[in-house]
């Protein structure tokens, strides 16, 4: 089944700027913001501004100047937040959740990053 794109989604009225957001990098490709409810003390979100609901959506259809934009475009967050061991920060974790297994609240594409503190383990385990 192909993907759907709602543009009535919080991201898309972001994109549009119907809805504030508190902007941490803006290019043409991509649009990356605090977490309104952030679970660490770094914890940005960056979008494409492209229609993509999710990371295989974007992966699979979007054009390779728009998955090169997007993916440079969350490089150079990660450097503004300092947090690239590579340049003496202390790491992070990057975040898709998609669909309902991965308990996607908003269906527009965002690639949490997290950091500023010890993550934990990536997921609980299995058989917890
Ligand atoms: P998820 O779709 O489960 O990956 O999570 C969506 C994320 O979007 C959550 O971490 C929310 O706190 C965040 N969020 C929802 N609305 C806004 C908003 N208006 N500005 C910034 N972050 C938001």
């Amino acid at each position: 089944m192909a993907y759907v794109y709602d543009d009535q989604n919080i991201f898309a009225k972001i994109l549009r700027g119907e809805i504030p957001n508190d902007t941490v990098y803006e290019d043409d490709y991509a649009l990356a913001f605090r977490d309104i409810q952030p679970q660490a003390p770094v914890h940005v979100l960056v979008i494409p501004k492209g229609p993509y609901v999710t990371y295989d959506h974007f992966a699979n259809t979007a054009s390779e100047a728009e998955i090169v934009g997007y993916t440079r475009a969350i490089g150079k967050v990660c450097a503004f937040l300092g947090v690239e061991p590579g340049n003496g920060g202390r790491g992070y974790r990057t975040i898709a959740n998609t669909g309902e297994a991965g308990v996607q609240e908003v269906p527009h594409l965002h690639t949490h990053i997290l950091g500023g503190r010890m993550l934990g383990r990536m997921l609980k385990r299995f058989d917890d």
